[in-house]
């Protein structure tokens, strides 16, 4: 199944434009302004893990 084809009746994660693309684990628009929200929240959860595996 090619990208284009598991995108088709997706919506984006952030705006609920019609998906174009999957960054960051996220279904997202072509929107920069999704994107960047992606990028972000992925940062973040990248954080939280880390810090969450210094504690142990
Ligand atoms: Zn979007």
């Amino acid at each position: 199944m090619s990208v284009s084809e598991f995108l088709r009746d997706k919506k984006c994660e952030f705006c609920g434009a019609d998906a174009r693309t999957v960054l960051f684990g996220r279904i997202l628009c072509e929107s920069d302004d999704c994107i960047e929200k992606a990028r972000l929240n992925h940062v973040c959860m990248g954080k939280m893990l880390k810090e969450s595996d210094k504690s142990r």
